[in-house]
């Protein structure tokens, strides 16, 4: 059972975890996972059991690039957990992969809720984050086993007009 300790908080991903276990495991080898609905064959995040379009139970892991945009951020000046404290301010971004974008409706994508981190895995100063920068997935690596998943910004250049909140 991979475990770590992180910012003074146990970390584990039980050995039947059936929502991220595979999450986790690909994780590890620094590939980002997705379900894929046997049924209808969107993607989905969170894993969830069933799919949220056409109900079907079966599904299997889709890899995907990491690539997107920022749909939408926060910025957390007070910390809940007390390991966190000493980040704050810090961004929490949703990630919108490319994958996706706009299926099944307009409005929809393929969306998770993510740390923004600099080239140190250090919170991204406030100033540089805006909806609709470009992002790439990057793994930080706790232990040989656990990996986490968090996000940085790229050079690309961002696909429309970029907001963020007024200073
Ligand atoms: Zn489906």
């Amino acid at each position: 059972m991979p475990q770590v300790e992180y910012r003074g908080m146990l970390l584990m991903v039980p050995e039947n975890d059936s929502e991220f276990g595979g999450y986790f495991e690909a994780a590890r080898e620094h590939r980002l996972v997705v379900k894929k609905c046997a049924g209808c064959g969107l993607l989905r995040f969170p894993p969830g059991s069933g799919c949220p379009w056409c109900t079907s139970l079966d599904w299997t892991w889709q890899e995907v690039s990491g690539k997107g945009a920022i749909y939408s951020y926060e910025i957390i000046a007070h910390a809940i957990q007390p390991g966190f404290r000493d980040l704050t301010p810090y961004p929490v971004i949703i990630v919108e992969l490319d994958e996706q974008r706009g299926a099944p409706t307009p409005q929809d994508g393929l969306r998770l809720i993510a740390n923004l981190v600099d080239a140190q895995f250090q919170p991204e100063a406030e100033a540089n984050v805006a909806i609709g920068k470009r992002v790439d997935v990057v793994f930080q690596d706790l232990s040989p086993d656990l990996s986490l998943p968090q996000f940085r910004l790229t050079d690309e250049p961002p696909a429309g007009p970029v907001w963020q909140f007024p200073g």
